[in-house]
């Protein structure tokens, strides 16, 4: 999300004569997009602005924060990085090319108190649509459908950072990914905090279809578009229309995420999950019932407050039962300003570590027997580019996700080909072209 954050407020830029430079050490100005899911993310940020404008740095240049952390954090920022020029939340990054007029145009006084832009803008999820394909033409490209969540878990910053929900029109989405298809663009993900409640409350359902499922299967009929993926998603918006919808819409392929983050019912429920164990591995199960080919993913948070041995073994069980075969594994962090927060009964960080490697564990091994009933299959990957070690191998995706590398021509990126599995090298696969 912040990546095509990212690309869009670079997209202003260029278009407004500001130039694109691919190392740091060029740039006169320098944005930061930043992350407030965990901690450490944001004092992995904090440094790194820090270290720019050190003193003992020869080039004196402009340094913004954008995205959750400024959000989130405010002036206050300015505080903690000593001579920021600016700092931009979350519905304000479609006037960042503006800020930065004005503070190129005032730079040569000193000392200048840094423009702090936050607050709420109605229609901001609208700005988020433009691409930076006519630069570097690309295979794959995310599109924003909405931003913000309104469901409130309990360890989770992002209802602050990023507001209530808010959705684009179907209409201008379908616009978006048509432009992107005439661009050359053959894959889209879709992308929301909680992007599987697209429009909720705001579209209606027509024939048992939510908004979401609509507008699959609307992009779904987009000429050139061969595959859509999206995420974020949430399990309690994952009903019977989208279950079906991966078996009625071949280009969702054959993967998704199903974010779990405990496989506890007491601890979803002190999470304010509203679902359970039973009914999460229902829907794992309806989706290989759907397809026997389904790859699955997962979320999950070890640590969470309160999460005694025997909630972790319940996570442990449910992560075996569902059989993922792909994870995001988190070791709780606490967010100022969350109801977890807090929470009694905090998990030491040695038992999160325990917990965590006994998890990273299970997946490696789910992931490696998965994949290796892979080796002499056919499969079909979409070529994305060059594979970044060289040496003549070209990269892509199969329809259930998988990285694939395999020897080929440069000429064939963008095309779909059938590529024979040969062996495993950790999540990735090497095959051959047939
Ligand atoms: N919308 C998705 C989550 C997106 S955030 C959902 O609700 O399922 C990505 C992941 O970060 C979450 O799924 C969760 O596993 C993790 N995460 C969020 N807050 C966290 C926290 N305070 N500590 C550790 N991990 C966290």
């Amino acid at each position: 999300m912040n990546e095509r954050d990212s690309e869009s407020v670079a997209y202003d830029l260029v278009t407004r004569g500001y130039e694109l430079v691919t190392h740091e050490d060029h740039a006169d100005i320098i944005l930061l997009n930043t992350c407030s899911v965990r901690e450490k993310a944001e004092q992995k940020a904090i440094g790194k602005a820090s270290q720019l404008l050190s003193p003992k740095n020869d080039k004196k240049i402009t340094l913004g924060i954008m995205g959750c952390m400024a959000q989130n954090r405010g002036s206050e920022l300015s505080k903690n990085i000593k001579g920021i020029d600016l700092i931009v939340g979350t519905q304000k990054f479609h006037r960042v090319s503006e800020y930065l007029d004005q503070i190129i145009s005032k730079k040569s006084s000193n000392n200048l108190a840094p423009i702090v832009s936050i607050d709420e803008e109605v229609g901001s999820q609208n700005t988020i649509n433009q691409h930076l394909n006519f630069i570097e033409p690309k295979v794959t490209s995310f599109v924003s459908i909405m931003q913000g969540c309104n469901m409130n878990c309990s360890f989770c910053i992002v209802p602050k950072t990023r507001g209530r929900e808010r959705y684009r029109e179907i209409e201008e989405i379908c616009e978006e990914v048509t432009r992107l298809s005439e661009e050359g663009v053959r894959e889209v993900t879709l992308l929301g905090q909680i992007v599987n409640a697209y429009g909720r409350g705001k579209f209606k359902s027509v024939n048992g279809k939510t908004p979401f499922v609509q507008l699959l299967e609307k992009i779904h009929d987009i000429r050139g578009i061969e595959r859509i993926r999206f995420t974020s998603p949430h399990p309690s918006s994952f009903g019977d229309d989208l279950i079906e919808a991966f078996g009625s819409l071949p280009k969702l392929g054959n993967y998704a995420h199903l974010p779990m983050q405990s496989g506890s019912n007491k601890v979803l429920k002190s999470m304010n999950r509203p679902y359970t164990r039973e009914k999460f591995l229902s829907i794992a199960h309806s989706l290989r019932s759907i397809n026997p080919n389904m790859r699955l993913s997962t979320d999950i948070i070890v640590g969470y407050p309160g999460e005694e041995d025997i909630d972790f073994e319940m996570t442990r069980s449910a992560f075996s039962e569902a059989a993922f075969e792909m994870a995001f594994i988190f070791k709780y962090s606490e967010r100022s300003g969350t109801p977890a927060a807090s929470m009694a009964d905090k998990v030491p960080q040695v038992i999160k570590e325990q917990r965590n490697q006994i998890l990273l564990d299970l997946l490696s091994k789910q992931s490696i027997e998965s994949n290796e009933k892979l080796i002499n299959s056919k499969m079909n990957v979409l070529v994305e580019s060059k594979a970044k070690k060289g040496g003549g191998e070209l990269i892509g995706k199969t329809l259930c996700f998988r990285k694939v590398i395999f020897p080929a021509d440069e000429s064939m990126v963008g095309k779909s080909l059938s590529v024979v599995i040969k062996e495993v090298d950790g999540s990735v696969l090497k095959g051959t072209i047939i």
